[in-house]
């Protein structure tokens, strides 16, 4: 065991792999340990990243009507959650949704589907976004969603010019069964090791408060690192009212840190993202967990409103942190009142940008990709 959370670093730092021992001491620490780990784990963030936030943007290109049953999921079969749903948007669509995030600094677009895996035709239909999205904007990278993957997908989509693949772990083998029934957690890693051989650079995560003990989150994240799992995604879970997990409210932002830090402290080097359910469930400590995760998503979720995207701007130049790929802008200082262009484009809660309520239920998404609104970036 270690003597304290930065001689832990010391031993990252230099190579060592953390073992279970680690990783439950994380988890376990005290609040009054808190600033500690955070200070420990800054120094890998730090090392590996610098002080540089890269900035995601998803973009939902078919929302709803999905044939599993992942109890977390807004999307699911059976689903009662008000959510937009709608079928394939069209190319022009997703190309000016994707283009408002890279307008809004983001270096990376992650193009998402629901269902349990595409056709071949859904593969050709994304495949021409990738190559459209390669065209306009060739310095961003596009990570494609889309599921379980058969055989030849992966190839097709690299082929094209997609950079990644996301499929989530989401937690630990042992308790897939009781967040899905429809697909396990093998299909799961299949599919992760299919996109990873294809050339894709792996995007694997968690999504966290959905009743797993310690040892699961442990498992999850371990099993996430012997995938080598290139960026890491971290989901709050947001319980929406008409799934089974609704009502489900486990996590206090001080866990979720701890969490958080586990992942740091086990994949030094990995891309951590805080992602979907970080304003609920981070609330006020979000800017700390900026010194631990180098990585978010800009603006809305798939079905759900996150905070304005100018707050996620704001948030990473107030903590003393640059958006991966931009010089720091004359207005990125804590020191200076937000711009009146900055204030005004999310002034009224009938604008894109009104501010979701934080520790409040899931807004749904009634802006962005679906909807003739403009999206929030
Ligand atoms: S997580 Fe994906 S596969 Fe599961 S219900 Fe939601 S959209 Fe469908």
């Amino acid at each position: 065991m270690f003597n304290s959370f930065n001689a832990l670093a010391d031993r990252q730092l230099e190579g060592a792999v953390l073992s279970r021992d680690d990783a439950f001491a994380i988890l376990e620490s005290s609040d009054d340990q808190l600033m500690d780990l955070v200070a420990a784990a800054a120094r890998l963030r730090r090392a590996h990243f610098g002080n540089a936030v890269k900035v995601n943007y998803l973009v939902n290109l078919k929302s709803g009507l999905c044939p599993e049953d992942c109890t977390y999921c807004s999307q699911r079969l059976g689903s009662a959650a008000q959510i937009l749903k709608y079928t394939w948007l069209k190319p022009e669509e997703a190309l000016a949704q994707a283009g408002s995030g890279i307008a809004a600094g983001a270096s990376r677009v992650c193009l998402v589907a629901s269902g349990k895996g595409p056709t071949d035709r859904d593969v050709d239909r994304v495949a021409a976004m990738v190559e459209g999205l390669k065209e306009d904007h060739p310095g961003v990278e596009v990570c494609a969603c889309l599921g379980i993957l058969k055989e030849g997908q992966a190839e097709k989509l690299k082929a094209c010019g997609a950079d990644a693949y996301n499929h989530n772990l989401n937690t630990s083998e042992a308790m897939y069964k009781d967040i899905c029934t429809t697909h396990d957690f093998a299909d799961r890693i299949r599919t992760v090791e299919h996109a990873k051989s294809a050339g894709l650079s792996p995007c694997s995560g968690l999504i966290v408060g959905m009743g797993e003990g310690n040892g699961d989150l442990v498992d999850a994240v371990f099993a996430l690192r012997d995938l080598d799992s290139d960026s890491i995604p971290v989901n709050f879970l947001m319980p929406f009212d008409g799934t089974p997990l609704e009502g489900t409210w486990l996590l206090t932002p001080a866990h979720c840190i701890r969490i958080l830090a586990l992942v740091r402290f086990a994949c030094p080097s990995t891309e951590l993202r805080m992602a979907g359910g970080r304003e609920m469930h981070l609330r006020t400590l979000q800017p700390l967990a900026l010194h631990i995760a180098n990585s978010l998503f800009l603006g809305d979720y798939l079905t759900s409103e996150g905070q304005p995207g100018q707050a996620d701007l704001d948030m990473i130049a107030d903590s003393g942190f640059t958006v991966l790929g931009q010089n720091p802008s004359p207005e990125a200082s804590s020191s200076l009142p937000p711009s009146p262009a900055r204030t005004s484009l999310h002034d009224g809660a009938a604008s894109p940008g009104a501010p979701a309520t934080l520790g409040a239920l899931p807004a749904i998404r009634r802006r962005g990709a679906g909807t003739a609104v403009a999206p929030n970036a």
